[in-house]
């Protein structure tokens, strides 16, 4: 088994780096580039975590929060903002629209792959087996 983030982010430098850095830690991870492209995704195979951005073309975060938690296969599957937006009060929308975290960016190399850890359960965990890297 393996344990799948779908990352929905618009920005390819965000991309690339919660990538690089999911895929090390054993994640299998999947993307999308617009909010619906999102949608579809989450809903065509169940991932174990998503991480939203809400800058995005098409629906923003907001609005795909609230549409994969009208889905009942994706009821529990945590959904962890990450955004720019630090405005008092971004952090109780995102919560408000059906994530259940909400990560800062910029993204913190040291960090990330901790703060979406803590989302997971003890057996989705067990299941990460990080990457090996040179000899
Ligand atoms: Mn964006």
């Amino acid at each position: 088994m393996s344990v799948t983030a779908l990352v929905i982010e618009d920005n390819e430098h965000n991309l690339y780096l919660a990538t690089i850095l999911l895929q090390a830690a054993g994640f299998v991870v999947r993307a999308a580039r617009d909010g619906s492209e999102g949608i579809a995704e989450a809903l065509r195979e169940t991932p174990d975590v998503i991480l939203l951005d809400i800058q995005l073309p098409v629906l923003d975060g907001y609005q795909v929060a609230r549409e994969l938690r009208k889905s009942p296969s994706l009821t529990n599957v945590p959904i962890v903002a990450v955004t720019s937006y630090a405005m008092v009060g971004d952090k109780e929308r995102c919560l408000q629209a059906g994530c259940t975290g909400y990560i800062e960016k910029p993204i913190d190399p040291e960090e990330f792959v901790t703060q979406i850890k803590r989302h997971l359960s003890k057996p989705q965990l067990d299941q990460l087996v990080p990457a090996m890297f040179g000899d």
